[in-house]
């Protein structure tokens, strides 16, 4: 298994929720030429653990439990990209103004239930917390977290700020929150640069060719 400062490119986040940048750590489009990130379930926590869903001390913990029960690491390395992959069409065929599929939605929900089952609100010195329950070595402990960001954002007014990228080679998802609410990249210096890259290409070749 790998170690968590594996050298695998730095995961990206510039989705605004945590959910979207988990459906961003596919790199290209789901229709075309795509390259899976989470190729391993090490790679599932060194995602959570860039993305503060998990601690450094958590991540140590997970995967020593997961070189020692890989059965059920794979299980759950499945169980998230089976998620991931129902958030990515949800919000897809709502940024199309389609229907999300009906197994799209119970997927979401079964990793919604498994993530609050035991949930309960505590009260601090700070008031009162979320506690939900989960043991610090449960292998899905990020799943439930993610589930969550996602109902959040599909039950919140920002359901509308979804975009996805316009570089047709990318699809990320954000939240755009731009005040005229016109962005069109994930990241302008890729993607933005990339197809106005690609654009000037194609007028020197219409130039050069006369086509
Ligand atoms: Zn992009």
């Amino acid at each position: 298994m790998n170690a968590i400062t594996s050298k695998l490119p730095g995961f990206e986040f510039i989705g605004g929720k945590v959910c979207l940048d988990f459906a961003n750590t596919v790199s290209g489009t789901r229709e075309g030429r795509s390259q899976e990130n989470l190729t391993g379930y090490s790679d599932l926590v060194r995602w959570s653990q860039e993305a503060a869903l998990v601690t450094e001390s958590q991540a140590k913990t997970l995967l020593y439990v997961a070189e020692r029960d890989e059965g059920e690491a794979a299980t759950v390395l499945t169980r998230a990209r089976v998620l991931r992959e129902a958030m990515y069409h949800i919000f897809t065929a709502l940024i199309a103004g389609t229907q999300p599929a009906g197994i799209d939605i119970e997927a979401l929900n079964r990793e919604l239930r498994k993530g609050t089952t035991g949930a309960s609100v505590m009260l601090t010195t700070d008031g009162f917390v979320w506690e939900w329950g989960k043991e610090d070595d449960a292998l899905d402990q990020m799943l439930g977290p993610l589930a969550r960001s996602a109902a959040t954002l599909l039950t919140s007014d920002e359901q509308h700020l979804v975009r996805q990228c316009a570089n047709m080679r990318c699809g990320w998802l954000f939240v755009d929150t731009t005040k005229n609410h016109r962005r069109h990249w994930c990241r302008t210096t890729i993607c933005g640069n990339n197809v106005r890259v690609r654009r000037h290409r194609q007028r020197q070749l219409e130039l050069e060719t006369g086509f």
